[in-house]
């Protein structure tokens, strides 16, 4: 069997502790063995999100959780602020326009950070009262400051996908009164994928309209969850998987995991760079879950990646939409440690040089040491 490598910012691999959580044998889930994981599991979930709130848990894939915001805070009509740098926001987009709602978006280049003040400006002149926005965008390697982005929004119920951010990057749910935050389990979670959350306050679920979900129906799942006794079949297995993989992000602690994630950042951009390519992501720190480049001149990223695939057994991610082609992304979310990018720079030199690109060789994987080695500001 041939080695292969996963550098794709989800899924992630998962670290062999958690894999092997999920081949124990199946448990009944109305049975104690379960309510056992349950419970740990769902403390776990408020311990990472950073909340006291109940953390709905849901399998689905990220999405599901996402479009469970608009079907429990929403009716027909409802007018709603999207605010889109990237591919995710455009997926809230098509969500909230499948939702009949008066959709007013607030679209930014990709690539771009949307501007805090800005978006509080907008949301105000439309009168919206509930704004979807991106932390991390996957698909360009931003992260936005959701923090000022919930000052400027002010009262209005600021809902966050933090599917690749959680676990990566600060995020203080609580602290910083974001409203409803949605993450996914295959990301920087380290679990497979098919879990979904959504975190609820009180103050969120006193606002629900009735559901236009029977199966995201956030109060019937906050009922069921409270009596430890889920409202559909869940995917035991995998929440088996979920819980030994926080208990491994809390053991190691969240600001490790953040300063682990800022270092792997800046190892990736230093190789990549050192080669001589460019960026798409921001070069800064901020863009710590996910680094985006550009492909050289005469060089198709999409051929790029087949040529990594095929030949040399390595999964990055390609440019979506519109950076198809131009653009391939390489993760560093959850279980990836330095000789993880070491690999994963080392290949795209190997890659790009067997396509006969003009590219720098054999500065790549020192300047990655190199730049992860750095002291990080505080540390
Ligand atoms: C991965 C991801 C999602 C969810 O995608 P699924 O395929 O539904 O799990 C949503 N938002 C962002 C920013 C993501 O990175």
């Amino acid at each position: 069997m041939e080695k292969r490598y996963l550098f794709t910012p989800g899924p992630t691999p998962v670290p062999p502790a958690v894999l092997a959580a999920g081949a124990e044998p199946i448990v009944h889930h109305r049975g104690a063995d379960f309510r056992e994981i349950y419970a740990s599991v769902l403390g776990q979930l408020q311990a990472v999100f950073r909340t006291e709130a109940d953390v709905l848990l849901f399998t689905a894939s990220g999405t599901g959780a996402m479009e469970s915001a608009p079907a429990n805070l929403c009716a027909p009509d409802d007018r709603v602020t999207v605010v889109s740098h990237g591919s995710f926001g455009e997926r809230w987009l098509a969500i909230c326009e499948q939702h009949r709602l008066d959709v007013h978006a607030i679209r930014y280049e990709w690539g771009e950070r949307p501007d805090p003040s800005e978006v509080g400006s907008a949301v105000r002149a439309a009168g919206t009262r509930i704004v979807f926005c991106q932390h991390s965008d996957t698909s360009t390697g931003v992260v936005s400051d959701v923090e000022a982005i919930k000052e400027a929004v002010g009262d209005a119920t600021l809902v966050v996908d933090a599917v690749s951010s959680l676990g990566a990057v600060p995020l203080e749910t609580d602290a910083w009164g974001i409203d409803v935050v949605v993450s996914g389990s295959q990301k920087a979670l380290m679990a497979p994928p098919g879990l979904a959350m959504v975190s609820v306050p009180e103050h969120v679920l006193a606002k629900v309209k009735p559901s236009r979900s029977f199966y995201f129906d956030w109060l019937r799942n906050k009922k069921a969850q409270d009596a430890l006794d889920a409202a559909f079949t869940p995917a035991v297995s995998t929440i088996r998987s979920l819980d030994v993989a926080l208990g491994l992000l809390l053991e190691q602690g969240l600001p490790a995991a953040f300063d682990r994630h800022l270092r792997l950042g800046r190892a990736t951009r230093a190789g990549v760079k050192a080669m001589g390519l460019e960026l798409f992501s921001p070069d800064d720190d901020t863009a710590a879950v996910v680094t985006a480049v550009r492909a050289p001149e005469g060089i198709d990223a999409d051929e790029l990646l087949r040529h990594l695939r095929d030949r040399h057994g390595v999964t990055l991610a390609p440019g979506q939409q519109h950076l198809k082609g131009k653009i391939f992304r390489i993760g560093h979310i959850g279980w990836f440690d330095i000789f993880d990018i070491a690999s994963a720079v080392a290949a795209v030199e190997l890659s790009l040089t067997e396509l006969g690109a003009d590219i720098e060789r054999g500065a790549a994987v020192p300047a990655a040491f190199e730049a992860f080695e750095r002291p990080t500001v505080g540390a």
